[in-house]
């Protein structure tokens, strides 16, 4: 068995190491400790005892219960499929949303903002595989809609996320990463901002994610265990 604090550990070496081999900054890739279905407890011993300040949830209602629980210093990402019902409550408690994967979520989250005067950081999701069961806009219908969203005057997209396939060699995942970084290079280019953040790598996948450019790696299970 090995401690949270190892954990940690390995999971930060493999990122700057995989930065390294690419050539890129270590300080570039920020870690995600995604603490959904994990007991606050858990998230205080990743605070105190590895010093993790930043953390992911992918339920609006789970979050409600953790964040207020745990000390206020503590960063908050919201990585899930984010519902309409819920928007109102998960704006005040994230710093960034990574998962903003129809144009109607988009306006609806721009919309609440507005009427609670917040201008909040998003991404896109973008579903590279053509998975059926992957939430996201297709890369087609995102690079009709970008300049719409761009526009949209509260909400501030500052990049892409992406899940790859669940695939059993981490290297299998290479080509979706490859795709969503060409996606933004070329989209960027086009409307002239640099959506610099890209969300993507899991526990299976994270180092490869850094590999292709990763600025965001969500990493749960290596860090917390099964859930
Ligand atoms: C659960 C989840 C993760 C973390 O998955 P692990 O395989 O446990 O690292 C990352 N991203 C999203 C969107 C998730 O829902």
């Amino acid at each position: 068995m090995t401690t949270l604090m190892e954990r940690f550990d390995l999971v930060r070496e493999n990122i700057y190491a995989a930065a390294e081999r690419a050539g890129r900054s270590p300080d570039d890739v920020e870690l995600v400790a995604v603490s959904k279905k994990h007991p606050v407890e858990s998230v205080s011993e990743a605070f105190q005892e590895a010093g993790q300040e930043l953390f992911g949830e992918s339920r609006v209602q789970e979050a409600l219960v953790k964040i207020p629980a745990l000390p206020s210093r503590l960063r908050w990402h919201f990585i899930g499929h984010l519902q309409a019902n819920k928007v109102r409550k998960a704006l005040p408690c994230f710093e960034l949303i990574h998962g903003i994967d129809t144009v109607d979520i988009a306006r609806d989250v721009d919309r609440v903002a507005a009427e609670m005067g917040l201008f909040p950081r998003v991404l896109l999701e973008v579903n590279v595989s053509g998975e059926g069961s992957k939430h996201g806009f297709t890369p087609e219908g995102l690079e009709r809609e970008l300049e719409g969203l761009l526009a949209l005057p509260r909400i501030q997209v500052e990049g892409f996320m992406t899940m790859a396939p669940l695939v059993k060699e981490a290297e299998a995942a290479r080509p979706y990463f490859t795709k969503l970084r060409e996606l933004r290079d070329r989209l960027a280019g086009q409307v002239g901002i640099p959506l610099a953040t890209l969300s993507m790598g899991m526990s299976g996948d994270y180092e490869v994610a850094v590999e292709e450019g990763a600025t965001l790696v969500r990493v749960g299970s290596a860090l917390f265990g099964g859930r």
